[in-house]
C-alpha cells in the first residue's frame, strides 16, 4: 500500500523543490544510496531532473551545459564547486540529487601495474544484497585501457570463461558503466587539476584513460540499450571525450544486435571468435548453435565504416590441444580473408577449476607466425593482472541471484 508520509513543497531563492516521499520509496532507500546520483545521467536525463527541480525552460539548455561540463569534464563531487552555477540552484540540485559513483569495496594491483577495482552497486531488488562488479585498469607505456562491465554474471556460458560460471544478477544501468569510468578517474587523478597517484605505472600519455573496452563482466549486446546511453555519455564531446574509435565492444556474437550496434553506436567491435568451425565453436561459445559462424562474420562484414584504419579485431582464446593446431592457424586466416580485420590470439587465463590449460608458449608462436605471415601484426595478447585475477576471462564477483524462495524469506 503506498501511504504518503511526507509532502513538502519547499522554495529556496525562487526555485520550487517537490520533496515527495512515500513508504515505498522510502523503503527502497533502505537498500539503495541515499540520494539518486546525478553523475552517470545522460543529457535527456539530466536535463528532466533540472526542469523537475523548477529551472525555467529558457535556462534549460545553459544549465544543463554547466551542470554537464562539471560532472563529466571535471569530476565535481560537490555541488559546491560549480562556481559558475548559481548559489541558489546548486542548493536545490545537493538537496535533491548526490554526485555519488559505485563505491569501491577493494582495489588490487598486480606486479605488472593493472589495478582491479571491485565495486558495489544498488542490490537487484530490495530483498537482495548489493551487487558487485569488477573494472580492470590496463597501463601500457603509450596508452591506458579501462576494461568495464557491462551485466552482473553472464546468462551466456562459454566454457572456458570464468564470468560464465556466474549466473546473470542483472543488467547494469547506463549510470553504473559510465560510474566505472568516473571511479577510475578519480582513482588516476585524471580530472581537470587533479594529482596523478604517486609511485603507481601510469602511461605516459596527456590523458591516463585513453581506451576503454567492453569486455569486462557480461555480453554487452544483451544489455542493448543501457551500454549505447553508457556509451553515448563518454563519447560526448563536452565531457568524458572518449572517441569512439577508443571504445571497442566485445561480443560473443550476438548476430542481430551487431548489426544494429553499428547502426545505433559504431564503436569499434572485437568478436570473441575461438574456433573455425561450428562443431567446435558450438561448445566453445554456445550461443554459436543460434548463431553460426556463417552468419557472424555476414554481421561483421557489412558492419558500418570498416576499412583498413577500422577493423574489427577478431579474439581467439588459446587452449592446449583444443583449437591451437597450425590447421586452425591456417583456417582462421582463410576464414578472416576479405575483412579488414585485426587477430589476437589471448592465452587462456586460467581460473579455478577450469576444464582447459593454456596453449604452450611454442605453441602460441608457431599459430602467431601464421597469423603473421598472412599480414597480420603483433597478435599475441600479453595477459596482464594475471596475479590478482583480472585478465581476459578471469572475472566474477560474489554476486548471486536469489531464488523466488530465497527472496521472500530475506528481512
Ligand atoms: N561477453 C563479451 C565480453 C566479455 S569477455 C565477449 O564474450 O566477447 C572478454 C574477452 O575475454 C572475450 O574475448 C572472451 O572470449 C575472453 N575470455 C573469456 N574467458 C577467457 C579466459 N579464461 N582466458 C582468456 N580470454 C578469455
Ligand atoms: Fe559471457 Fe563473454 Fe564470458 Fe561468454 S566470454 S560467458 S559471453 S562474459
Amino acid at each position: 500500500m503506498r501511504t504518503e508520509i511526507q509532502i513538502r513543497n519547499e522554495t529556496i531563492m525562487g526555485l520550487t523543490l517537490d520533496i515527495t516521499e512515500t513508504r515505498d520509496k522510502a523503503a527502497q532507500r533502505a537498500s539503495a544510496p541515499a540520494v539518486a546520483s546525478l553523475a552517470g545521467l545522460g543529457r535527456g536525463e539530466m536535463r528532466a531532473a533540472l526542469a523537475t527541480l523548477g529551472v525555467p525552460e529558457r535556462q534549460l539548455n545553459m544549465r544543463l551545459a554547466q551542470v554537464w561540463k562539471w560532472v563529466y569534464g571535471r569530476g565535481a563531487r560537490s555541488f559546491d564547486e560549480m562556481t559558475d552555477v548559481g548559489k541558489a540552484l546548486r542548493q536545490v540540485l545537493a538537496a535533491r540529487w548526490a554526485l555519488a559513483r559505485p563505491e569501491i569495496i577493494t582495489t588490487q594491483t598486480s606486479v605488472d601495474g593493472t589495478r582491479k577495482w571491485l565495486l558495489r552497486v544498488a542490490p537487484a531488488s530490495v530483498a537482495e544484497p548489493p551487487g558487485e562488479v569488477e573494472c580492470v585498469y590496463i597501463p601500457e607505456a603509450d596508452r591506458g585501457t579501462l576494461c568495464i562491465s557491462s551485466q552482473i554474471g553472464c546468462t551466456l556460458n562459454c566454457t572456458f570463461c570464468h564470468t560464465g560460471t556466474q549466473r546473470l544478477v542483472r543488467n547494469l544501468t547506463a549510470a553504473e558503466i559510465v560510474g566505472q569510468i568516473l571511479v577510475a578517474r578519480d582513482a588516476l587523478g585524471e580530472w581537470p587539476g587533479a594529482e596523478r597517484p604517486a609511485g603507481e605505472t601510469l602511461p605516459d600519455a596527456e590523458r591516463t584513460i585513453t581506451n576503454i573496452v567492453l569486455m569486462g563482466m557480461g555480453e554487452p549486446l544483451y544489455n542493448f540499450d543501457n551500454v549505447r546511453d553508457a556509451v553515448a555519455i563518454a563519447a560526448d564531446h563536452e565531457g568524458l571525450s572518449l572517441s569512439k574509435r577508443r571504445i571497442t565492444l566485445s561480443t560473443s556474437g550476438v548476430v542481430p544486435e551487431i548489426v544494429r550496434w553499428g547502426a545505433e553506436a559504431g564503436t569499434m567491435l572485437a568478436i570473441s571468435l575461438h574456433a573455425t568451425r561450428d562443431e567446435l565453436r558450438d561448445e566453445l561459445v554456445p550461443i554459436n548453435r543460434k548463431y553460426p559462424i556463417s552468419a557472424l562474420l555476414d554481421a561483421c562484414r557489412t558492419y558500418p565504416g570498416l576499412s583498413n584504419a577500422k577493423r574489427i579485431t577478431f579474439e581467439y582464446v588459446m587452449l592446449k590441444g583444443v583449437n591451437d593446431s597450425l590447421d586452425d592457424a591456417k583456417a582462421l586466416v582463410r576464414l578472416l580473408a576479405g575483412i579488414p580485420a585485426k587477430i589476437n590470439l589471448i592465452p587462456f587465463n586460467p581460473w579455478p577449476g577450469a576444464p582447459y590449460e593454456c596453449s604452450d608458449w611454442e605453441t602460441i608462436e608457431r599459430f602467431a607466425e601464421v597469423i603473421n605471415r598472412a599480414g597480420y601484426a603483433s597478435p599475441v595478447r600479453t595477459p596482464r593482472g594475471r596475479d590478482i585475477m583480472a585478465a581476459c576471462g578471469q572475472l566474477k564477483s560474489a554476486s548471486q541471484r536469489l531464488g523466488a524462495r530465497a527472496r521472500q524469506a530475506a528481512p
